[in-house]
């Protein structure tokens, strides 16, 4: 697999938000890890849509190359007119509440698949579910394993055309599934004993600034811990901005880069905008003592 070589001066030393092959990355656990080690990415988050499956392997090889691996998850919630994603640090991943609860988000998944197929093949697309399901090589399938065998069948030229044109919120072949609510969400990352911080508000497709602060408020309302303020996905304005709202409410920030390898080729490892404000370390110490004031539910 070929990645740019990127300048230095562009890298940060940690990255708080990683797909693998147990979601929709293209590196498995074990690859992530050894990626991060050649890039000089020394703490990493694993963040799979809706499942913990790949954090146990990425922990192991962690220790192997001196790699400190954050447990995490990403859960899409109910939310419009964007999407809106929410991370969990440090949440435990045995936590036999959670998983029955993620157990169930997984089937909405599931379900929604088939009908994915159906609305593509009405468009006139000769794909089966399991052309999908090869491609994704594992039991969770997400919209960026229908994309690459769209591109791989030449019905599209990119990946990103692929949601444009048939997979993203909006376009024709778009199917909504079950979510989890956001009071829902955070207070399950809570029960798991981990942290609650809102992923790449960017994507939540709010028309202003006040708007964006509203939101943040209302999420502090309702228990969450941090904003991810720097992704590959924000501008520098952006980042100022959530920056400036998180801060003025009290709230962690975080950064990472929403790594899925070749799935989302603009994204690179611990490269999510042109800061040095986060001290790692001291964020870290941050998290653990933030999870402390939850109490587990088994
Ligand atoms: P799913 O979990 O199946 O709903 O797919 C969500 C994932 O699809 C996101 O995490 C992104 O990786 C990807 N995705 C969503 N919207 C787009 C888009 N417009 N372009 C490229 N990738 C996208
Ligand atoms: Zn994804
Ligand atoms: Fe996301
Ligand atoms: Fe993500």
């Amino acid at each position: 697999m070929h990645f740019r070589i990127l300048d230095d001066s562009m890298k940060q030393s940690f990255d708080l938000h990683c797909h693998t092959t147990a979601s929709d990355g293209t590196l498995t656990p074990e690859e992530l890890v050894e990626h991060a080690y050649q890039n000089q990415v020394y703490t990493v988050a694993i963040t799979d849509h809706d499942t913990c499956a790949g954090i146990s392997e990425a922990v192991e090889k962690g220790k192997e190359y001196n790699i400190t691996v954050i447990p995490g998850i990403e859960i899409s919630v109910d939310f419009n007119p964007g999407t809106m994603h929410i991370c969990g640090y440090y949440i435990d991943p045995q936590n036999k509440y959670f998983q029955k609860r993620i157990t169930d988000v997984q089937n909405a998944r599931n379900n929604r698949n088939p009908q994915i197929i159906q609305k593509l093949n009405e468009s006139g697309i000769n794909i089966t579910l399991d052309e999908v399901r090869h491609e994704s090589g594992k039991d969770h399938i997400g919209r960026p394993h229908f994309a690459q065998v769209l591109h791989k069948k030449g019905y599209v030229t990119s990946v990103s055309e692929a949601f444009n044109k048939y997979l993203a919120k909006g376009s024709c072949c778009y199917v909504h599934r079950k979510r989890l609510g956001i009071p829902e969400a955070i207070e399950l990352i809570h029960k798991a004993h981990g942290i609650a911080v809102l992923a790449h508000p960017n994507q939540l497709g709010l028309s202003s600034w006040e708007e964006y602060k509203k939101w943040f408020i209302y999420l502090k309302e309702l228990g969450i811990d941090g904003i991810e303020i720097f992704s590959s996905c924000h501008s520098k304005r952006e980042s100022e901005h959530f920056k400036s709202f998180a801060d003025e409410l009290n709230l962690l920030t975080t950064g990472g880069s929403d790594f899925h390898g070749t799935n989302k080729p603009e994204a690179h490892l611990g490269v999510f905008g042109d800061n040095n404000t986060i001290n790692i370390k001291e964020l870290i110490e941050q998290m653990k003592k933030q999870r402390n004031l939850y109490t587990i539910v088994t």
